[in-house]
Parts: C-alpha cells; sequence; structure tokens
C-alpha cells in the first residue's frame, strides 16, 4: 500500500497489526503491574495504553514519540538530559511555564539560560555560542511569531547544539520539525492532540531512538509518567485531529480577516495574513497557519479586558487547542513578560459555525 495521508495516519494510527477477534478501538489498561515473564513489568517503565499514543504521535512526527504527564513535564524532561551548568537559549516570547522552569534552573546554577528573540533569525543564530541546546517555540505563544526552524537547526548542528522545538501551537500536522532538523519536538497534548480540554498530557518525540530511550529511562526515574486513561483520551483525540485541525484554522483564516477590519482592533497576529511578519516563513515552513490569533485592542487593556468579559458564547479561559473556542488577556497574568503588549487578546479559536462565532465578537467588540 501506499505510504498513507496524515489525516489516514490520524485515523488508524497506534493500533496493533490487526489479527482476527481484535478489538478495533485500542483498549484501555489501567494495569499498573503485569504477571511476571511477559513484555510487560510496572507502569513506570511501560504500558500498552500508554505505548498506543506514543506509536500514534511518533507515526504522526515520524520519529520515536515519548509521553509525559504534560507538556511542562516532557519540557523538564528535555532539559533534564543536559549536563549540570549548560548554556541553554530560549526565546524572549514563548509560553510562560517554560520560561519560568528555563528560569528556575538558571536561578539554581542547573543551567545557564540566555534569552533572544528567534523571529529574527541573524540574532538568533549569533545568540548560539557555546550553547548545548536551542530552545524554539514555533508559532510561539501567545504572540503567534514564526521562528525559522531549518536556519536555527543547521545553526546549531554547526556549533555541536542540539534544537529543541515546542511545536503544541503548529500540531503534528502543519510542521514537520523533524524533518525541519530538530533533535526533539515538544507537545502538550493537553492543547490539540487531546484537543477536548480534558486531558493533561505532554510528549517529547525524538529524531533517533537513543534520544527516546534516554528519556524512557528519565521519566522512569522521575515517575512524570501520563495516566493511562490521559493517553487513551490522547489517542482517541489523534482520531479527529485532522478534521479538528482543519476545520478550526478555516475559522482563524475568517476570523483573523474580519478581525483586521474591526475599527476597535488595532493589530492582529495571524501568519495566514499576508502583511503578517511571519507570513513568507510559515507559508515556506508550515502547511497551514493554524488556528490561533493575537489581537490587540486600540483602547487599551482595559478594553480588552471588557471584550474578554463581553463574550457570552466563546469561554474567558486559559489554554488552547480545544473544540470551543477560548479568549483571554494575556497580559493579566503577571509573569507574562514585557514583550506581550497589555492589550492583547489570544484567541483560541475552535470548531463551531464561524459566524456564530463572529456574531459573538463583533458584540464584545462593539460594547468596548
Ligand atoms: C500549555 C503549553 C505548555 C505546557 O503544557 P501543559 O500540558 O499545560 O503542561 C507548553 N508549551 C506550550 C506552547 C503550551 O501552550
Amino acid at each position: 500500500m501506499n505510504r498513507p495521508h496524515p489525516n489516514t495516519v490520524c485515523v488508524e494510527a497506534g493500533s496493533h497489526n490487526p489479527t482476527a477477534g481484535d478489538p478495533v478501538s485500542e483498549p484501555l489498561h489501567l494495569s499498573t503491574t503485569y504477571r511476571h515473564g511477559g513484555d510487560y513489568e510496572y507502569i513506570r517503565e511501560a504500558s500498552p495504553t500508554i505505548e498506543a499514543f506514543e506509536r500514534a504521535v511518533g507515526a504522526l512526527e515520524a520519529g520515536q514519540a515519548v509521553a509525559f504527564s504534560s507538556g511542562m513535564a516532557a519540557s523538564a524532561a528535555v532539559l533534564d538530559g543536559l549536563a549540570p551548568g549548560s548554556r541553554v537559549v530560549a526565546p524572549t516570547v514563548g509560553y510562560k511555564g517554560v520560561r519560568r522552569l528555563l528560569a528556575d534552573r538558571d536561578t539554581v546554577g542547573a543551567l545557564d539560560v540566555s534569552y533572544v528573540d528567534q523571529t529574527d533569525t541573524a540574532t538568533a543564530i549569533d545568540a548560539i555560542g557555546d550553547a548545548k541546546l536551542v530552545w524554539a517555540e514555533s508559532p510561539n505563544n501567545p504572540l503567534i511569531g514564526i521562528t525559522d526552524l531549518r536556519a536555527l537547526a543547521d545553526a546549531a548542528h554547526e556549533r555541536g547544539a542540539r534544537l529543541a522545538v515546542d511545536a503544541t501551537l503548529a500540531t503534528p500536522l502543519l510542521q514537520r520539525s523533524l524533518e525541519l532538523g530538530a533533535d526533539f519536538v515538544v507537545h502538550s497534548a493537553t492543547k490539540y492532540i487531546a484537543g477536548h480540554s480534558d486531558s493533561l498530557l505532554g510528549v517529547v518525540v525524538c529524531a533517533d531512538e537513543d534520544g527516546a530511550r534516554a528519556l524512557t529511562a528519565r521519566r522512569a526515574m522521575t515517575g512524570a509518567v501520563p495516566g493511562p486513561f490521559e493517553t487513551f483520551l490522547g489517542l482517541r483525540g489523534i482520531r479527529t485531529l485532522a478534521l479538528r485541525v482543519e476545520r478550526s484554522q478555516d475559522n482563524a483564516v475568517e476570523l483573523a480577516g474580519r478581525l483586521a477590519g474591526h475599527p476597535a482592533v488595532s493589530r492582529v497576529r495571524y501568519p495566514g495574513l499576508d502583511d503578517d511578519p511571519g507570513h513568507e516563513l510559515a507559508t515556506r515552513q508550515m502547511s497551514g497557519f493554524g488556528a490561533m490569533i493575537a489581537f490587540e485592542v486600540g483602547a487599551g487593556s482595559e478594553a480588552a479586558d471588557a471584550v474578554c468579559a463581553g463574550v457570552e458564547r466563546i469561554a474567558n479561559a486559559t489554554s488552547l487547542g480545544g473544540v470551543e473556542t477560548l479568549i483571554e488577556r494575556r497580559g493579566r497574568y503577571p509573569g507574562e513578560g514585557e514583550h506581550v503588549p497589555a492589550n492583547l487578546i489570544r484567541l483560541s479559536v475552535g470548531c463551531e459555525h464561524v459566524d456564530d462565532l463572529w456574531d459573538d465578537l463583533e458584540r464584545a467588540l462593539d460594547g468596548a
């Protein structure tokens, strides 16, 4: 048979080679322990439901996936592979939990972290120096900025550094991070992969088996193993990932255009817009622009708060990547940092009908 298309991989991946009498959907194995002498011993080392999820993500990314209890646990596991005091280059704009983790490791002297604007390729490359790891996030959270991953991977490898990419916003479908040169791809599977805002889950995908083996061993030591039920839901989420990404992205393309035309909105950041600074790079590097939009409310942060309070269908809540549309003003978090404008709203566009979303948004914008 031909190599299947990604949406077919979503539907099929993770299942065992079928034989007569097998269940069609992957079963949920909750047992923490197994009778001695078989393939499994204890859940912290390996479990069949967790492995099914890992096979599916690995097939989508064309690498070796290791699942973790959260996106943060997955990120920490990558950092834990570095020798004490290693230099890490990280982005000035990126998920605030990971930036906090890096800052914490830096404070205790475990890592030496420097920050750079990775949407500026030349500056990002200059900053690598003697770093052991370059941490990137593309598209980034919450500014939806794009980093040239191929250029960063080549430059990192020339200098003996490895590249880890948090591709949560891209999903495994819109960006082939390993093919672009990443050594590790990290996903908060809590977001698009599980996709229903009901399971905390993370995953690291490695380019090589040695990397995955080391991560699996470290996961068994630290206990950052996901629950079987979460991986079951993650696998169930993957079955519809392509459908959800397609619909929410179609909605986002439409909403980004409508937002750009609304007088209360002073700026829309979405790589799908022709005049977005990341447009050209995203067109080259991704197979779609995703479903995350950031926009600024011209009248300021109080007006932005009023928009978030004014929507009725869209939930004013953090997180992203679920079937439902979520809105929030990121500046409401003290840790969000100086690079995120106070009037910036992040919109995670879901799978509702686009006109219902726009009715809600337009009314909130008109009233703010
Ligand atoms: C949510 C998120 C994380 C953290 O993942 P959790 O599953 O919440 O631990 C990391 N990176 C990005 C880009 C995220 O959006």
